[in-house]
């Protein structure tokens, strides 16, 4: 598979999947290698989303010898450490670099660990079988079993859509022949319901469609992550949706009781 972006490839990828650097990988290489970085993660110590940053010292390369041109791709080991930057929360990361194959063999705390505290997050927007089944799929991801996760995630993704089609259908904007479209086309007639993003990328969504006998490997593990981050965004509008529904009931039992209070005031005047 290709090399992913950075922030994905040090908190999410799962170890032992082999990438092929390509040319165009250069500054993403350098990035890994050197360079003082920042990614967004979930900090399992200040338990939500947060910055993560490196803290490498970078010195100006006086005195040392000139490095061959193509040293961002030569053999060896990295080990960038990513530190929360509200706690000092430490992410460790390793990876292997061997005939121009990117390989990551080591993250602490794992995928696993990080996206399952995450998950934990949408535990009272989600039924227990597809909390059960979402966890499932990210333990799995993590251990690099591709078809497997995909397939379960894929069964949460379309019960997230079918949730927004019913809003659609039931304020009459569904068309009759929603349930036979693809799923490309299902996201497009919902353009107005779902959040924005999930219709941007829709077309990477047509791997959704594919029989599982259809499925590879190396297919499911690289369209996960697009898969995973509309999950999350669907399930992060439907927690911000419970907490103004939840902040609004509390404002109007609030204004309630200080509008008994001061009829009680009027009438014992
Ligand atoms: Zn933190």
């Amino acid at each position: 598979m290709p090399v992913v972006p950075l922030g994905e490839l040090l908190t999410e990828t799962p170890l032992y999947a082999p990438m092929e650097i390509k040319d165009e990988d250069k500054s993403l290489m350098i990035n890994l290698r050197r360079d003082n970085i920042q990614v967004d993660c979930f900090c399992l110590r200040c338990e939500r989303e947060t910055v993560y940053k490196t803290m490498r010292i970078i010195g100006s390369g006086a005195g040392r010898p000139t490095p061959p041109k193509d040293w961002m791709f030569r053999n060896g080991y990295i080990s960038p450490e990513l530190f929360c930057a509200r706690c000092g929360y430490a992410i460790v990361t390793e990876f292997s670099v061997r005939d121009r194959i990117l390989t990551k063999w080591g993250q602490l705390p794992s995928v696993a660990d990080l996206s399952g505290a995450e998950l934990r997050t949408f535990r009272n927007v989600l039924s227990r079988n597809d909390y059960s089944e979402l966890n499932r799929a990210v333990g799995l991801i993590s251990h690099g079993v591709g078809i497997g996760s995909f397939v379960y995630l894929r069964r949460i993704f379309e019960r997230l859509v079918s949730k927004y089609a019913t809003e659609a259908r039931e304020r009459g904007m569904l068309s009759e022949e929603f349930d036979t479209l693809r799923m490309g086309e299902k996201i497009d007639s919902l353009k107005d319901f779902l959040p924005r993003a999930v219709y941007e990328y829709r077309d990477a969504y047509s791997i959704l469609s594919r029989g599982i006998h259809e499925l590879s490997e190396n297919d499911c593990t690289a369209a996960y992550p697009i898969i995973f981050a509309a999950v999350r965004l669907m399930l992060e509008e439907e927690v911000h949706k419970r907490e103004r529904e939840k902040a609004e009931a509390d404002l109007k039992k609030q204004f309630q009781a200080i509008k008994s209070g001061l009829s009680d005031v009027k009438r014992g005047s």
